[in-house]
């Protein structure tokens, strides 16, 4: 009882949080102030009132067009907070409500911004890497002062994946991302230099799958530019998920 109470909960923390998203992954990338400013509609400009600005639901009951002008939403604000709200209750199944819970929570949505301002723009703004890389390293110093979690799997996190994916930019010419380099660096402070190298292998299998789907539909070629922000998002959230079954799993193999 108490526990579908708290799941509950987490599922509406998740849809109000992830209505703000929303907000995030339309206005950084403009320059605007994401702590300011009324939602209004992108066509006609009006305000959004109250009552049209509740998470998936006032989707649902506008059918998904802007009370005024009758405009399409995009379908992609709603399926952000419903993705957001799911990433929180797969948090909270594997951890439990726990101080944990909170900054895996937190991980995950700002990599959903990252992920979705990646696939738009192909930029991975500085800002969300350096709150990332901040709460990571409060996350990393509750593990190790609560925990007793090893120090050094954080501080060798910020280098296990950023270095080889630099060294790859080396060589090959126009491949990795500045972005996506911090982007692991960070991430890697803030679960640990095995779960962020997993992250970066399931990344780019991801990456790897959907290129090759894209030939296959004959949608792109071999050289269409897929941003690998999303991807590496991706392997982040599987791996903070269930990358230690993984490992297990694998070195079982042996
Ligand atoms: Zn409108």
């Amino acid at each position: 009882m108490l526990d579908t109470l708290i799941y509950i909960i987490v599922f509406v923390y998740g849809l109000l949080i992830g209505s703000f998203l929303n907000v995030c992954i339309y206005r950084i990338p403009l320059g605007k102030t994401i702590v300011k400013g009324r939602s209004y509609c992108p066509s006609c400009n009006a305000l959004i009132p109250w009552y049209c600005n509740i998470p998936l639901f006032s989707y649902l009951f506008l059918r998904g067009r802007c009370l005024r002008c009758r405009q399409r939403i995009s379908p992609v604000y709603p399926a952000v907070e419903l993705l957001n709200a799911l990433l929180y209750l797969a948090v909270l199944h594997v951890y439990g409500p726990t101080p944990a819970f909170l900054f895996l929570a937190a991980l995950f949505s700002l990599l959903v911004v990252i992920a979705f301002i990646d696939l738009e723009h192909q930029i991975i703004p500085d800002g969300l890497v350096i709150t990332i890389l901040v709460l990571g390293a409060c996350h990393a110093i509750y593990q190790v002062l609560a925990l007793g979690t090893p120090w050094h799997l954080f501080a060798i996190g910020f280098l296990a994946a950023s270095v080889p994916l630099f060294i790859l930019g080396l060589v090959y010419e126009g491949g990795m991302g500045g972005g996506d380099i911090k982007l692991m660096a960070a991430a890697g402070v803030f679960i640990g230099w095995k779960l962020i190298l997993l992250s970066l292998f399931i990344g780019a299998l991801y990456a790897g799958v959907f290129s090759l789907l894209l030939v296959l539909s004959k949608k792109g070629s071999m050289k269409t530019a897929v941003p690998f922000g999303p991807f590496l998002s991706l392997g982040i959230v599987t791996c903070t998920l269930a990358g230690n079954r993984i490992l297990a799993w694998y070195l079982g193999l042996f």
